[in-house]
């Protein structure tokens, strides 16, 4: 078995090369040509001839294949459908704002957290992604697209605190001066909401924006459409959620999805408005994307208005989710679906 390198900070690959009789400074030369983009050690010019032949007998480079690409002829957004080493396929959206380059990551093949309104959860959990398959996501999109990416969102495929050690070691990389370099204020995490692992994170005090997916105000609605609620409930989510502030200083935004007849009538966005009340948080409205396998629907515009309007009566912070790249599947786990049916 293989050790993948990618994953790997240039400390520890510079100690795992002691034992070949490498000077240390070899971590950071590899580590530099990994988050560059190159594919074998061949390519890594500055090594000795014999080096690079026994770290390809040692160690593997990930890199996965572009199998689909999707432009957005409306505003440019582009998806791409990758193919990893297993042959596996999960999708990143790069978005385009006046602020920068966007991408949208996934974390898992597949998700078992089974949200009724969800693609990517239809056929559950096959596998955690590794820190260096988040990388390749960034990294071969900006190549690719020739674009320079500013923000990372983890919002594609998968629960990233379901693959807590793999992200946390994936924001390290990332974050590397060496690497990618990307910052802690350009990075958002979306989760649906385990509570456990939001503890764990805010001990780590870091400067990431934490989005919590909420759906639904009351049990009785969130734990219709997302089972995670069904053992923990909406009011312990919100002590943790407030914990977390007070730990990180870092608001928590709220995301709700628009489900037509589930969660978008007056009584709702009251209710949610009392429970957010006095945060500063902030709620990020959805338009329910369709997805075809779900008898759910997106809420009227009619209905998201007056949704709207309660809740900016009790001075609640809210914005609408822009929609980008509609023509293209740009939505959590439709283009995998769409490819796993063909
Ligand atoms: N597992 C994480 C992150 C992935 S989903 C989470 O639950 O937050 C990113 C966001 O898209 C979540 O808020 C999720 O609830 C939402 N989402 C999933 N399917 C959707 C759909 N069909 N329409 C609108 N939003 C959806």
């Amino acid at each position: 078995m293989k050790t993948n390198i990618k994953s790997m900070l240039p400390g520890e690959i510079g100690e795992a090369l002691k034992n070949m009789g490498q000077p240390a400074y070899r971590g950071e030369q590899i580590f530099k040509w990994l988050h560059s983009g190159v594919t074998t050690f061949d390519e890594m010019t500055n090594l000795p001839k014999a080096l690079r032949e026994k770290l390809g007998e040692e160690y593997f480079i990930t890199a996965p294949k572009i199998l689909r690409k999707q432009v957005s002829k409306i505003d440019g957004t582009i998806k791409y459908l990758w193919e990893l080493y297993d042959g596996n396929c999960v999708e990143s959206v790069l978005m385009r704002y006046e602020h920068g380059n966007t991408i949208c990551i996934s974390s898992q093949v597949g998700c078992r957290m089974g949200c009724a309104f969800c693609a990517s959860t239809i056929g559950g959990l096959v596998r955690c992604l590794e820190p260096s398959e988040l990388i390749d996501q960034v990294l071969f999109a900006g190549l690719d697209s020739e674009s320079k990416i500013s923000n990372i969102v983890l919002m594609g495929i998968g629960e990233p605190l379901d693959n807590f050690d793999n992200v946390m070691r994936f924001l390290e990389l990332v974050n590397h001066p060496l690497g990618l370099n990307i910052g802690m204020r350009h990075i958002s995490l979306s989760t649906c909401g385990l509570t456990e692992k939001v503890d764990k994170l805010g001990d780590y005090n870091i400067q990431l924006t934490l989005s919590v997916s909420l759906h639904g105000p009351d049990d009785e609605t969130r734990s219709k459409i997302m089972p995670v609620n069904r053992s923990t409930g909406v009011d312990k989510l919100l002590e943790t959620c407030r914990n977390y502030f007070n730990k990180t200083k870092r608001r928590i935004s709220f995301e709700y999805a628009m489900i037509d007849g589930v969660n978008d009538t007056p009584y709702h966005a009251r209710l949610l408005a009392e429970k957010l009340k006095g945060t500063g948080s902030h709620v990020n409205l959805i338009p329910l994307n369709n997805v075809d396998e779900s008898p759910l629907k997106p809420s009227k515009p009619e209905t998201i208005r007056r949704f709207i309007e309660i809740l900016e009566k009790n001075n609640i912070n809210v914005t609408v989710r822009r929609k980008l790249g509609s023509d293209i599947d740009a939505s959590c786990g439709q283009l995998r679906r769409k490819a796993m049916r063909e």
